[in-house]
């Protein structure tokens, strides 16, 4: 599939579990209004305090597959013991209506969206470093010790991968991070 993003401008916010994404992603609605992301979908548990259809939706194993089996997805993966995609309906809703959208996404399902339109912008946010990325999973408070161990090990194949993004950004200090990202957005 090559499809073209005709009214919206979309962009792809990536980069390993804990490194900051959606902080990055709530300090740039903070600064710009036009900002929105698209809802995926997942299979696994909520987080306390995640609300079903505003963080994700969350579903069933059965009900994720029969999507699949449906062609609902634009992509989607298999991350650690769950499934994540993104719904075809969300993201050309969202583009139809002339949205600026930022997708937050693992770096596989990144790399299809660059395929699927070749005119978004891919950004790939680095922590400052391994050792402040694996703090920063512990801190969040969220994971299993185990589900830690898997997150960083996923972590060190997605790095490789930070050349293949259009832009790369490291997230040390939050605030200019956030206007980093966001004069990318508004050039
Ligand atoms: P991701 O969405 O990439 O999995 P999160 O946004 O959940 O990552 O961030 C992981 C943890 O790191 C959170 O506890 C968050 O508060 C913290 N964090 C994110 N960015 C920074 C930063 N620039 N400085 C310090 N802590 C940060
Ligand atoms: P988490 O369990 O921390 O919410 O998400 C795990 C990883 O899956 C994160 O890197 C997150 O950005 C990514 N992710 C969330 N939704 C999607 C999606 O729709 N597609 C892909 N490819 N990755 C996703």
């Amino acid at each position: 599939m090559n499809e073209k993003n005709t009214a919206g401008r979309l962009f792809v916010l990536s980069g390993p579990s804990g490194c900051g994404k959606n902080t990055v992603y709530d300090g740039l609605c903070e600064i710009n209004p036009d900002v929105v992301q698209t809802v995926s979908m997942t299979t696994r548990a909520p987080r306390e305090n995640e609300i079903d259809g505003k963080d994700y939706y969350f579903v069933t194993k059965e009900e994720f597959f029969k999507r699949v089996d449906n062609g609902e997805f634009l992509e989607y993966v298999n991350y650690g013991e769950n499934y994540y995609g993104t719904l075809k309906c969300e993201i050309n809703r969202l583009l139809e209506a002339g949205k600026t959208i930022v997708m937050v996404i693992e770096v596989c399902g990144a790399l299809n969206i660059k395929r699927a339109f070749p005119d978004s912008t891919s950004i790939f946010l680095l922590p400052p470093s391994v050792e402040v990325l694996s703090e920063r999973l512990r801190s969040r408070g969220q994971n299993s010790e185990e589900d830690i161990n898997i997150r960083l090990s996923i972590a060190m194949d997605e790095m490789k991968q930070k050349d293949n993004y259009d832009y790369c950004v490291i997230n040390d200090d939050l605030k200019t991070c956030v206007d980093e990202i966001n004069a990318i957005i508004q050039k």
